[in-house]
């Protein structure tokens, strides 16, 4: 193979197909893990596709259990390949890719969940958060238990610009469960839209590539699978800490199917509830009779924004959480005596 420059078209040897590697080392899918395979080159390529131009590029894949998905990153021209695998039996069957990509694919056996990306690649790939994503992406397959945890923390991640977006804006491609991508990506007023929606669109152009029957994996699982691109925003729609706009957001959606007012009432200690929530709605020109799905992200921008305001001014408030006043009410009926709540504490 012609290797002319650093960036001349690499394709990998001949190798046993997946379907042999999985023979080949014993691979067998543990079901307790949900751990479900792509053998079809032909679709890993597709969703390798997604991720855009990977000529010269530096990947993190997630989860590459037997390979497919790693196959095709390389097939389209990574530069700097490096996987994480939680099961070591993958290890070896890796190792053979290795080979026949040398000096492309490092292999780190560890849990991604508290993997520290932001060693894992040269600082000089950086670039400052308001230019153009570095040239490094985010690519897996992995179980569903573990790919919503993770984008939930990547998101945190993205608002403090840590772990992989250290190096900038760095864009994922990631797949889910069907209904958790059309909840990632649902608009205002779809009956998908929630808590996960507004967090993901408030912070990246979220695009829902296409979707994968569950028929095509071995073994097959239960629910289709989306394919799902994230390209963190250069100014993200909401200026207020993760944690501050988390709060809101799910507040909101404690009650989908009511008007929104009920839920952002519960923001507030029970005595001044009503008071506190009309102030904030009033304050962010929010109708209070929309339903949580109906609000728009800029309306839940003024919501967020109203509610830092009134918490500047009552720093105890960010403290407030509902579920512990009624444990605490709980406590005083059956012992007669509290410790003090923390919203109520002196600063
Ligand atoms: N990407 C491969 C494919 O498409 O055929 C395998 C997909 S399988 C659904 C998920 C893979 O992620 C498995 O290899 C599993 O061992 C790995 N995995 C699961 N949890 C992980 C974690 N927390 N960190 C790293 N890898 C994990």
């Amino acid at each position: 193979m012609a290797a002319s420059g650093k960036l001349a078209s690499f394709r990998l040897p001949p190798l046993p197909t997946i379907g042999e590697v999985i023979k080949l080392f014993n691979l067998r899918a543990e079901k307790q893990l949900s751990q479900n395979f792509l053998l079809d080159l032909r679709l890993t390529d597709k969703i390798v596709r997604q991720a855009g131009n990977l000529r010269g590029a530096h990947v993190c894949e997630v989860g590459p259990g037997p390979g497919g998905i790693t196959r095709s990153i390389l097939n389209a021209g990574a530069a700097d390949l490096l996987v994480v695998e939680k099961d070591t039996r993958f290890i070896p069957g890796l190792q053979l890719l290795s080979e026949a990509a040398p000096g492309k694919l490092r292999i780190v056996h560890g849990d991604i969940l508290t993997y520290r990306m932001n060693r894992g690649f040269p600082s000089n790939i950086s670039k400052a958060w308001e230019e153009d994503p570095p040239n490094l992406h985010i690519i897996g397959n992995l179980p569903f238990s573990v790919s919503t945890p993770l984008i939930i923390r990547w998101l945190a991640n993205m608002a403090d610009r840590t772990g992989p977006f250290a190096y900038g804006r760095t864009k994922l491609t990631l797949t889910f469960q069907k209904e958790v991508a059309e909840r990632l990506t649902a608009s205002t007023g779809s009956s998908q839209r929630s808590r996960l929606s507004v967090m993901a669109q408030y912070l990246c152009t979220v695009h829902s590539c296409f979707t994968i029957p569950g028929r095509a994996f071995v073994p097959k699982p239960e629910v289709d699978v989306g394919v799902v691109h994230f390209t963190p925003l250069a100014r993200p729609q909401i200026q207020q800490p993760f944690k501050l706009v988390e709060k809101v957001v799910r507040n909101v959606f404690q009650f989908r199917r009511k008007y929104c007012r009920k839920g952002i009432e519960l923001l507030f200690p029970e005595a001044r509830r009503p008071a506190l929530a009309e102030v904030m709605m009033r304050e962010a020109d929010v109708d209070p009779t929309l339903r949580p799905a109906e609000l728009t992200l800029p309306q839940f921008r003024g919501l967020a924004d109203a509610y830092a305001h009134l918490c500047s001014a009552e720093p105890g408030l960010l403290a407030y959480d509902f579920r512990e006043e009624l444990r605490l009410k709980h406590l005083r009926r059956k012992t007669g005596n509290t410790p003090e709540p923390p919203w109520l504490k002196s600063p």
